[in-house]
C-alpha cells in the first residue's frame, strides 16, 4: 500500500500527538447501522485483524519515548477493542510499566461497545484507572434504532448492563451518544435520560454524516448526499441547543458537555479542546492493527496512510511533512464564507470530513453542519460571554446559573484574541 509520507524530520514532535489505536481493526461485534468503520475491514484483505504483540510493545514504547508528556495517553478503539481479550490489555500495562519515563502520567483511554464488560474487566479498569467511552444513543427506542448487533438484535440492555457494572467498581466513564435521524429531534429527552437515568456526568455529542456517492455506495467520503440516518444540519442545530439551554440553567460545574467546554475555550480565548474546532489539525493519528499510521481516524485511506511504525520512527510519521500539511490544509481549504464568518473563531469550519457543499457564492469546501452550527454558536453568545467574563474576573463558570434565574443577564464583551484566562480558577487566586 502506498505511503505518502515524504521527508520525514528527526527528532521529537513540537506539541503533544495522541495516537487512536485500532488493535482489532474494523472488527467489531456489532453492526451498527452506520458505523463509518466496518467498511475499512475492506483494506485488509485476508487479515487475521489482531493486533500481534510485536505492533503492541512497538506502539507502546515509541508513544511513551516521543510523546513530550507529562501526561502520555494509551488509546484503545475499534472496531471493538475488548474483543482482543483482557490479556492483550494486562500486558498492555505490563509494557507501560517497563517504558514509563519518571514524571510521566499515563492515562489509559478505551471506547467501547460496552457488549462484553463484566466483573473482571471492570475491576481491571478500575484497577488501572481506564477512561472508558461508552457509546450509548440515549433512550431504549432512539438507541436500538441503529446500534444492533450481527444478528440485527437491540443492544439497549447489554450497554445499560455495562454502564451499571461500571458504577458498581467505580470506573471512570463517559457517554458517546452520535445523534442521527432517530434521536436528532430529541434533545431534551436524550440529556435527560443521559443525565438522569444512566447518571453520567460526562457526555460527548457527535454528529452523524454519512455521504452517499453518484453510485449509491456509502462511507467513502465522496458525493454530496447523505443517508436518510445523517442527522440534518438545522436539526443539529437544534439539538446542541435544547441541551445548552437545560444545561446552562442547571448543569454548569456538574455536567459537562465536551462541546459546550470546547466552547467556552474558544470564547475565553483558549485552545478548544476538541480538534474539529481548532484552525488546524493533524495531532491526532490512527494506528491500524498491523502497524499502519493514518492521518486521522475519519481518514483511515490509502492516500492518508503515513507509513508504518515497525518500519519507520512513529514520532517521524507524527511529525513529517505530509501530516503537518493534512493538519494546516484544515485551514488553507477554508471557503472564504468561512473565513468572514462571525462565529468562525468557535467553529473554524469544523471537520474537514464534512465539507463537502458549496457555500451560497459557489466555493467549495462548506460544511454539510454549518446552517446547526451557526444557529448554535449565535444562540449561545450571549451566556458564553457571561462565563468567560465571570473566568476571567477569576470567579466560576457556574455563578451564570443563578444569573439567569434571576433573570438579569448582565455581562461585558470579551475582546476575541486576547489573551486567554485559565478555564477556571479558585475566586480571587
Ligand atoms: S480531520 Fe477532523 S477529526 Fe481528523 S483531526 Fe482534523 S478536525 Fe479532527
Ligand atoms: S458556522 Fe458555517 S460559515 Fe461559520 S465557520 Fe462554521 S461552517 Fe463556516
Amino acid at each position: 500500500m502506498a505511503s505518502h509520507a515524504g521527508s520525514i524530520p528527526t527528532g521529537p514532535p513540537q506539541r503533544a500527538f495522541h495516537v487512536l489505536s485500532k488493535p482489532t481493526g474494523a472488527i467489531c461485534n456489532l453492526n451498527c447501522k452506520y458505523c463509518f468503520f466496518l467498511e475499512k475491514e475492506k483494506l485488509y484483505p485476508g487479515s487475521s485483524f489482531r493486533m500481534s504483540e510485536e505492533v503492541q510493545e512497538s506502539y507502546i514504547r515509541q508513544v511513551l519515548e516521543s510523546h513530550p508528556g507529562p501526561e502520555v495517553p494509551i488509546s484503545w478503539q475499534g472496531g471493538e477493542p475488548t474483543l482482543m481479550g483482557l490479556d492483550f490489555f494486562r500486558r498492555s500495562i505490563e509494557l507501560e510499566k517497563k517504558y514509563r519515563k519518571p514524571g510521566y502520567r499515563i492515562l489509559n483511554t478505551l471506547q467501547t461497545n460496552g457488549v462484553l464488560l463484566n466483573e473482571e474487566w471492570c475491576e481491571f479498569f478500575r484497577e488501572n484507572n481506564f477512561l472508558i467511552g461508552l457509546s450509548l444513543d440515549g433512550p431504549r427506542e432512539m438507541h436500538d434504532a441503529y446500534r444492533v448487533d450481527k444478528g440485527g438484535q437491540p443492544t439497549f440492555d447489554k450497554v445499560m448492563r455495562a454502564a451499571r457494572l461500571m458504577k458498581k467498581h467505580k470506573v471512570e466513564f463517559n457517554i458517546l451518544t452520535t445523534i442521527h435521524a432517530a434521536n436528532g429531534d430529541y434533545p431534551v429527552e436524550v440529556y435527560r435520560f443521559l443525565r438522569d437515568e444512566v447518571g453520567t456526568q460526562f457526555i460527548q455529542l457527535i454528529p452523524i454524516v454519512e455521504r452517499i456517492n453518484e453510485f449509491g455506495q456509502i462511507g467513502n467520503q465522496e458525493g454530496s448526499r447523505v443517508t436518510d440516518r445523517s442527522v440534518k444540519p438545522a436539526q443539529w442545530g437544534r439539538f446542541l441547543t435544547g441541551i445548552f439551554d437545560e444545561w446552562v440553567r442547571r448543569d454548569v460545574g456538574t455536567v459537562f458537555v465536551q462541546m459546550f467546554d470546547a466552547a467556552l475555550a474558544s470564547w475565553v480565548g483558549a485552545p478548544p479542546s476538541m480538534c474539529i474546532f481548532a484552525e488546524t489539525c493533524g495531532h491526532a493519528v490512527a494506528l491500524e492493527h498491523n502497524g499502519d499510521l493514518y492521518s486521522c481516524d475519519h481518514f483511515v485511506e490509502p492516500k492518508y496512510l503515513l507509513g508504518n511504525i515497525q518500519s519507520q520512527p512513529l514520532v517521524q510519521l507524527v511529525s513529517s511533512a505530509p501530516q503537518q500539511k493534512f493538519g494546516d490544509d484544515k485551514r488553507a481549504t477554508l471557503p472564504r464564507y468561512c473565513r468572514e464568518c462571525a462565529v468562525r473563531f468557535a467553529c473554524h469550519g469544523e471537520c474537514p470530513k464534512n465539507r463537502f457543499l458549496l457555500t451560497p457564492d459557489g466555493e467549495p469546501g462548506l460544511n454539510y453542519l454549518c446552517a446547526g452550527y451557526k444557529a448554535f454558536f449565535q444562540h449561545i453568545d450571549r451566556p458564553m460571554k457571561l462565563m468567560a467574563d465571570l473566568l476571567r474576573r477569576g470567579r466560576y463558570a457556574d455563578e451564570i446559573m443563578p444569573i439567569l434565574a434571576a433573570g438579569e443577564v448582565p455581562f461585558t464583551v470579551v475582546k476575541r484574541g486576547s489573551s486567554p484566562g485559565p478555564y477556571r480558577q479558585e475566586p480571587g487566586t
